[in-house]
């Protein structure tokens, strides 16, 4: 039997590893079209921001690790470019220009996600970070032009990671972005917290501002806005991700919502012979029971894994994602699990929010610092739709008991009934979840 992969980093290579833990005899073959595999993409800003330590020390296991010790045909150099589903089929061409072409029995698309740079005259300009050779690209760019100032297009989650990670390192940073709000899922009181903790840092925000174009402009390029012109001497293009689902497309597999594979919960696309898993493929949100497309790490490696799961019989059914993320920007951490108020009303609930205002341990315990929820809740029914947090401690782990609730579909009135731990140290006697919990059911 012949297991042909299209992708070597996480959903592929957890497929993979997985797929020959249980079938020792399987023919496994993974084509990826760099000469990365298997390394923590969300690592890159925190290695960017220290010149020290090698970009390679974030690969977990290298493509000769996996022939040596796994007995998988990896195949770096390797694009796939046609699925050719009458022959089970699939064609590409290496880097070198030589075409292959593999057979499989079963074949998993693994191919992930790529970044969705503004089409912008000069858009050449701009450095991604999404792959591993572009992070060592713009650690380079950053030691050998001696940048001193630093553009970045976007404001999501890795656009403030790469800011903090340039600010370390000294570099000014300036942010641009059309949009006119920083973090639009988040309560504006939120999100001001987070525009408040940037300006303390010294990053200039230019929010409402639409880019015409970039020019080159001595080491680094001109930012040509509509009502200013910026200049940097590095230019990242953090806007955004899409699934890169052409392979499928081209071979007539469903899509969905933003395009990305549909997949049921067994990871079987349209054509039971192939799976797809990780950020090209779609997954069903636990609360709306609706298909959507969130591209994140765990849920990249639990479909891998699943897949090789569920090769031959439906072993591993999936329930879905909460949508639960973390991240940092400087000392503050901001989360999410489930739906923020809008999300709530677009999907049809009869959304109350309420934002409050806690402690994240005993106020005079060292450490404690003020946290802020929002949390959401069904009028109707009563259920608990999702919550959003910021602060500077207590914050990312605290996230994990609404993904838990929201799993387990709780009302917010049950959620009040869940014993949380408490110690001074950790958390006020009432958790701050709770808090937010009660205050929400006042609302409710
Ligand atoms: C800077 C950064 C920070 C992040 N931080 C976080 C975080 O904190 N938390 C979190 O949950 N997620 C984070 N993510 C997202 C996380 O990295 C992804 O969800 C995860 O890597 C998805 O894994 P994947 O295997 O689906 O796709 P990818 O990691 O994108 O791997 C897909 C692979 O397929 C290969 N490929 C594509 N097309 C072809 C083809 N035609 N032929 C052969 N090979 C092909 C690509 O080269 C690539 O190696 C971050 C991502 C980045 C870039």
């Amino acid at each position: 039997m012949k297991f042909v992969i299209i992708g070597g980093d996480a959903a592929g290579m957890s497929a993979a590893s997985r797929a020959r833990r249980l079938y020792p005899d399987l023919d496994i073959t993974v084509l990826e079209q760099s000469f990365d595999v298997s390394y923590s993409a969300c690592s890159m800003p925190y290695n960017i921001a220290d010149p020290d330590t090698p970009m390679d020390t974030l690969v977990v296991r290298t493509a000769q690790q996996f022939i040596d010790n796994h007995n998988i045909n990896l195949l770096t150099g390797h694009k796939a470019t046609a699925i050719h589903r009458d022959a089970r089929q699939v064609a590409g061409k290496t880097i070198q220009g030589n075409v292959f072409c593999f057979e499989y029995d079963k074949l998993l698309i693994a191919t992930g996600a790529v970044p969705t740079l503004p089409d912008l005259p000069g858009r050449e300009l701009l450095m991604p970070l999404k792959q591993l050779e572009q992070g060592r690209q713009i650690k380079a760019a950053i030691q050998n032009k001696g940048v001193k100032k630093a553009c970045i297009l976007g404001m999501g989650y890795i656009a403030l990671e790469m800011c903090e990670a340039l600010t370390d390192l000294g570099i000014h940073v300036t942010m641009v972005k059309p949009g006119p709000l920083l973090l639009p899922w988040l309560p504006r009181d939120m999100a001001q917290i987070v525009q408040d903790e940037l300006n303390k840092q010294k990053v200039i925000l230019h929010l409402g501002t639409k880019i015409q174009r970039l020019e080159p402009k001595n080491r680094g390029a001109a930012i040509i806005c509509d009502n200013i012109t910026l200049d940097a001497d590095l230019v990242i293009g953090a806007t955004g991700v899409a699934p890169c689902s052409e392979l499928a497309r081209d071979a007539a597999l469903a899509l969905s919502v933003s395009d990305a594979v549909h997949v049921d919960q067994y990871l079987r696309t349209s054509d039971p012979n192939i799976f797809a898993a990780g950020d090209c493929g779609d997954a069903i949100h636990v609360v709306t029971g609706q298909n959507v497309w969130i591209p994140l790490a765990l849920r990249a490696n639990r479909a891998g894994w699943a897949v090789a799961d569920n090769l031959f019989k439906e072993n591993n059914p999936l329930q879905g994602v909460a949508g639960t993320a973390v991240f940092k920007v400087f000392n503050l951490a901001v989360a999410r699990s489930g739906l923020t108020f809008s999300q709530a009303k677009d999907a049809g609930f009869d959304p109350v929010e309420n934002l409050i205002t806690s402690w994240s341990r005993v106020k005079w315990q060292p450490g404690a610092a003020k946290i802020y929820v929002n949390m959401v809740g069904d009028k109707k029914t009563g259920k608990l739709l999702g919550a959003q947090m910021v602060g500077i401690d207590g914050v990312a782990h605290r996230i994990n008991a609404v993904a838990v609730a929201l799993h387990a579909g709780m009302s917010v009135a049950a959620f009040i009934q869940t014993d949380l731990a408490y110690a001074p140290p950790f958390s006020p006697t009432w958790d701050p979840l709770l808090t937010a919990a009660i205050q929400l059911e006042k609302k409710l």
